[in-house]
């Protein structure tokens, strides 16, 4: 007996479609078109609109009938891919992990020109030349095919790129792919031309251990900690390890924190190593993006830096993945999808079976605990590579002290002496604008944002009060709105303030501010940066923006102005975060033949963990804070999540969240709250949580995916605004 087999079915496409809902979308294959392959956009139907898609997967089965599912309207990259399987898998991990609605975490790593249908891929940079059996042809004469000689005589003036010949002639192209048929011109790519590279510096013992160390591991996966303080020459083991990797023909992706940093690495890579590298961060153009994008997945490029999107670029042929600044805040993304790059990359390299260098001379204790355990290998650089001393601390009293916009008479006087000396004085505080408080003396009324629980920032020289944290602004009021007194003064410094207090004290020397207002325009800060290189006696005030990673030769003297909030903050990060920021700025201080002191102003010198991080150094201070972390069982000793939930009444969200508490059941794991945000109101919506709980990362993991499928359909859920944030970094 025969058996009748049913006709074949229709492959099924798993789609991932940009909306906030947990799953991937079935659709049929466009009709009479190829089936599109993972890793490839499509237009789809999606209610009422059309949306571009990402085929994640092909499936035979879909849980509806097939009968009713819509057909994919167009394939959107024919004959490529976008997201290789080694993309689709990271992206796939992260969406799991971090409970993100997957079509969301897909466009996230999208370069923003693909998000959209219109998204063409960048003519590759390619040229065409003469081969040897084509200058034979142009020699023979036009005899036959006179068009493709005609060609063959223009490439005889050189290798001609697409642009060249579009001028030639319009009907270029058929002609040149007659002429690559024949065997008479060959297409190839163009790279950037080759600069000698420099030698760099011999390395000292301690950077030869740590490459050493790193080298032994090209090849497969291990994830190693160089940690060394600023000069101490990490950068210099970065470029032997890139320099080896390239040779080897292997891809390096270099992440760093902010756009601003990028610049001066890039310099440097350029000179050191001879190449260009591949730079992307939001500051640059949607066509500038893809192109950097379109040439890492042809393996094009074998050096990509850049900010937190880098880390999704494709890397056909990856050999080294390095995070510079890696305890850095801002590699935690904080918004929509919220992810931490630096865990993310890890996972990455894990994947692809290569090493990932986290670069810091502050780790933070997560990465600190994975180097104590083991987990990770410890590089330690202690020595600064130019020889230079460390500079040394004073702890300035601030009780009973006055002070003028922040600065108390004894940082003043310091300060005039090392320009007396011709040096340079980096003064920090992390609070832009004139004051942060606009206040009455005769009442007490003070400038409130009425969206957030904060204070307007005075910007005297802009004559507006604004938000920090909504951004909403609003005029400066001549009088009291309340009771109609001549008396608003500000309160407190911020670094407007401080630059305008400094500009009259140290009339005649040159003052730069590094901030945000400051730096706002395009190439601001470079300029500012490169005239401070030059030299000459200068007050640089500013942000945390200053702290970070610049090399300022003739700063001998830092001053911060004060940190103590983070003494006072219910934040458990805030004290690893304040000793990170204290350690950078002081990195800033005295390098080369230069010997460097920071001052810090305080109202609590005597405070336990401020006297260890001055006498020990951070590492002692950062497991002093480990140790208060294994005991009150916080991360990185548990796994923590929050779900958040923001509305613009209380009640909605108390209940809400409330009612999520109600349906939690963990095993093992553990619900707290519902709890206030530490600024409850911003924007005008009111914003709780619950925290999440576990000894074990798997177990929460397991957890969260049980609870959140009933947390979805809760009542409450649609009155509010609610997201997942594993592994949260604020609260
Ligand atoms: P980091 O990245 O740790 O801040 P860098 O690699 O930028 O340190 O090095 C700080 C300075 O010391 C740079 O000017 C660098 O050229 C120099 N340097 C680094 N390594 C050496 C070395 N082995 N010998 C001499 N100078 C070095
Ligand atoms: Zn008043
Ligand atoms: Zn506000």
């Amino acid at each position: 007996m025969k058996e009748m087999s049913a006709p074949p079915a229709e492959v099924i496409l798993k789609v991932a479609v940009p909306v906030p809902l947990p799953l991937l979308f079935d659709y049929l294959p466009a009709k009479g078109g190829a089936v599109a392959e993972p890793g490839t956009r499509v237009q789809v139907r999606f209610g009422q609109r059309k949306l571009v898609g990402v085929v994640i997967a092909h499936a035979q089965h879909s849980e509806f009938e097939t009968a009713r599912l819509q057909r994919v309207l167009r394939v959107l990259d024919q004959g490529r891919m976008l997201l290789d399987a080694e993309l689709l898998g990271l992206l796939e991990w992260c969406w799991r992990y971090y409970k993100h609605a997957p079509g969301e975490v897909l466009f996230n790593a999208l370069p923003p020109a693909m998000r959209k249908a219109g998204g063409e891929w960048p003519a590759p940079v390619n040229q065409y030349v003469l081969t040897a059996s084509g200058e034979q042809r142009l020699a023979d004469g036009p005899g036959r095919a006179p068009a493709q000689w005609e060609l063959l005589n223009e490439l005889a003036k050189g290798p001609a790129r697409a642009e060249r010949l579009r001028l030639w002639r319009a009907g270029w192209r058929p002609l040149v792919l007659k002429t690559i048929e024949n065997g008479w011109v060959t297409e190839e790519s163009v790279s950037a031309p080759l600069l000698e590279p420099m030698p760099g510096p011999v390395l000292n013992e301690e950077q030869e251990a740590a490459l050493a160390s790193i080298r032994t591991d090209l090849g497969r996966f291990r994830c190693h900690l160089l940690d060394g303080v600023t000069g101490s020459g990490k950068t210099e083991v970065y470029l032997r390890l890139i320099e080896e990797t390239i040779a080897a023909g292997r891809q390096v992706l270099v992440l760093v924190p902010e756009i601003g940093l990028t610049s001066q690495l890039v310099d440097r890579m350029r000179k050191r190593l001879g190449l260009e590298p591949a730079v992307t961060h939001s500051g640059l153009s949607g066509g500038e993006r893809l192109k950097v994008w379109a040439d890492a997945a042809k393996a094009n490029a074998p050096l990509l830096l850049g900010t937190r999107s880098a880390l999704f670029l494709p890397m056909p042929k990856a050999g080294l993945i390095i995070m510079d600044e890696s305890h850095d805040p801002s590699f935690k993304q904080q918004d929509g999808f919220r992810f931490s790059a630096r865990d993310v990359a890890i996972k990455r390299a894990s994947n692809l079976g290569i090493p990932i260098v986290l670069g810091t001379a502050t780790p933070s204790l997560e990465t600190l605990h994975n180097a104590n355990t083991g987990r990770f290998t410890w590089n330690r650089l202690r020595q600064r590579a130019t020889g230079a001393r460390q500079p040394s601390w004073r702890v300035l009293d601030l009780r009973q002290q006055g002070v003028t916009a922040g600065l108390s008479e004894r940082v003043l006087t310091a300060m005039g002496e090392t320009l007396e000396r011709e040096e340079q004085v980096l003064v920090f505080l992390n609070r832009r604008g004139y004051a942060p408080v606009l206040l009455c003396h005769e009442c007490g009324w003070h400038a409130a944002c009425h969206r957030c629980d904060a204070n307007m920032t005075w910007h005297k020289v802009e004559r507006v009060l604004v938000c920090h944290h909504c951004g909403h602004q609003s005029g400066v009021p001549r009088f009291c709105p309340d009771c109609r007194a001549d008396a608003l003064q500000g309160a407190g410094a911020g670094t407007e303030q401080l630059e305008t207090f400094l500009a009259k004290r140290f009339g005649e020397t040159r003052l730069f501010r590094f901030d945000r207002d400051m730096t706002r325009r395009k190439g601001v800060f470079e300029q500012m940066v490169t005239q401070v290189r030059e030299g000459q006696p200068a007050i640089l005030v500013g942000t945390q923006m200053l702290a970070k990673g610049h090399h300022f030769p003739r700063v001998t003297l830092a001053v911060i102005v004060s940190l103590d909030q983070a003494l006072y903050s219910a934040d458990f990060r805030a004290m690893e975060r304040m000793g990170q920021l204290m350690m950078q700025v002081a990195g800033r201080a005295g390098r080369a033949d230069h010997h460097g002191t920071v001052i810090l102003q305080t109202h609590h010198p005597d405070h336990p963990l401020l006297e260890r991080l001055f006498r020990e150094g951070y590492e002692r201070f950062a497991l002093e804070l480990l140790e208060e972390r294994r005991l009150a069982a916080l991360p990185p000793f548990s796994a923590q999540a929050t779900l958040r939930a923001e509305a613009h009444e209380r009640e909605a969200v108390q209940d809400f969240l409330q009612q999520a508490r109600s349906c939690f059941k963990g095993t093992g794991s553990a619900v707290h709250g519902p709890f206030p945000a530490l600024m409850e109101r911003r924007g005008g919506r009111l914003r709780w949580y619950l925290l999440i709980q576990d000894s074990s990362r798997l177990n929460l993991q397991g957890t969260l995916d049980r609870w959140l499928t009933v947390v979805r359909g809760l009542p409450g859920a649609r009155r509010v605004r609610w997201t997942i944030d594993v592994d949260p970094q604020d609260f």
